[in-house]
């Protein structure tokens, strides 16, 4: 028996038109499916104008308002597929997250899923339903309504399919796949055909906005193959699956950039130890996610300390900077938000060295200085001026012959 889960995303449901093309398409992989469940998104826009209806009633929500107040965009455009399918003589039935069990922690906007029960979704599809399934909230133990970060309905479809043990799970977009870089930067980028779990998350984690990262990180752990692909047509999208199964490795696979980071940089600070186990246990104990860390050389017992959170969670760090930097003693703190992360990816990277000197150069002859460097097996990463950013991705893209 066949089992897929397809997840079409807020631009493939964003009108009553769009909705019903959807339906259509469903309806139509029931014919060839056994079991299908369909995970949806907020309809267009809908997340952002609610975060907005928020913002002009207070700079500052409740996180447990805003999750009751995000997780109502689902809800929407579940309903509205469930009728719409319906309405063409499919047999669907739509589920909040609640419904279906995905069980998260209390981590208010970003929750984790920690479990998901999924045992009604498995009745009604023995029933031949399909089951349509709210992306993007779930509920703590507690039964607190909860949702998991922007693009999280990712994350409900992949965490359906890995509970579910689907063949394969199908996420629906507004492009043709992943690409070698952002078409809108790069007008020669190009679609991949297949790329690893680990480029995937690494591409994800620095700016490829298809997937977001905890999605790929489920796929990965549970090796569930994921099929990005557009909604308005047929053609084959990419392929996410394990290194093993890739038939072509090519040493560098995409370039990625992202400018949603702001770059924190402590000045002056007593080099000696448990300095910085208490700043980033402080960001930690916040929920604050902290991406690059440098540290420089220490000059008469002190030193600076830099690093990146996205700009979403400024504010929060500034408040934490003032106290932390008090009770540890730093000379002063910056915050900058005009910086870009430009990623070079890779998995022939592990076994072709000379790359980062070849991006660091490429980038020297253009004029652009490079104010922080961090680097994985398959991923080098720099942060430049933001006005530089794209400038970096279309001259990298060239580079390495993308
Ligand atoms: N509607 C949510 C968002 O806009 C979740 C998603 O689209 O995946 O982030
Ligand atoms: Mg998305």
């Amino acid at each position: 028996m066949s089992l897929v889960v397809q997840k079409f995303g807020g631009t493939s449901v964003a009108d009553v038109k769009k909705i019903k093309n959807v339906a259509r398409r469903v309806a139509e992989s029931k014919k060839r499916i056994d079991h299908l469940v369909v995970v949806v998104s907020a309809l267009g826009d809908t997340t952002d104008q609610l975060l907005e209806l928020a913002r002009q009633i207070t700079s500052n929500p409740p996180e447990r308002e805003t999750d009751m107040l995000l997780s109502t965009g689902e809800n929407v455009s579940m309903a509205l597929l469930a009728m719409a399918l319906n309405e063409m003589g499919a047999d669907a039935v739509s589920m909040t997250g609640q419904q279906v069990e995905i069980i998260t922690d209390t981590g208010h906007t970003k929750a984790k899923i920690r479990h998901v029960g999924a045992e009604r979704v498995i009745q009604e599809l023995r029933k031949g339903k399909i089951v349509v399934v709210a992306g993007f909230q779930g509920v703590t133990s507690d039964g607190e309504i909860t949702t998991l970060g922007r693009g999280g309905s990712d994350t409900t479809a992949v965490a359906l399919a890995a509970t579910l043990h689907a063949d394969y799970c199908e996420i629906y977009t507004d492009v043709d796949g992943v690409f070698t870089a952002d078409p809108k930067v790069v007008p020669g980028a190009h679609k991949i055909d297949e790329v690893s779990y680990l480029e995937m998350l690494e591409m994800a984690a620095t700016g490829a906005k298809v997937l977001q990262s905890r999605s790929v990180e489920y796929a990965r752990n549970y090796n569930v193959p994921l099929h990005v692909r557009s909604s308005f047509h047929e053609g084959e999208g990419t392929w996410v699956r394990s290194e093993d199964k890739i038939m072509e490795k090519p040493i560098v696979s995409a370039v990625t950039h992202d400018s949603s980071e702001a770059k924190v940089t402590f000045l002056g600070v007593p080099d000696k130890p448990g300095v910085a186990a208490e700043l980033f246990g402080a960001l930690a104990d916040a929920n604050i996610n902290v991406d690059m860390i440098i540290q420089n050389v220490s000059e008469k017992e002190r030193t600076d300390i830099s690093f990146t959170v996205n700009q979403d969670d400024l504010r929060d760090v500034r408040k934490i900077s003032m106290k932390i930097a008090e009770s540890i003693h730093a000379k002063d703190t910056r915050f900058d938000e005009r910086i870009a992360k430009v990623s070079l990816i890779g998995a022939g990277m592990k076994t072709n060295p000379g790359i980062a000197a070849r991006m660091f150069r490429t980038l020297a002859e253009n004029g652009m200085n490079i104010e922080m460097i961090s680097t994985s097996p398959i991923k080098i990463s720099v942060v430049v001026r933001e006005e530089n950013g794209e400038k970096a991705v279309r001259v990298l893209h060239k580079e390495f012959g993308l």
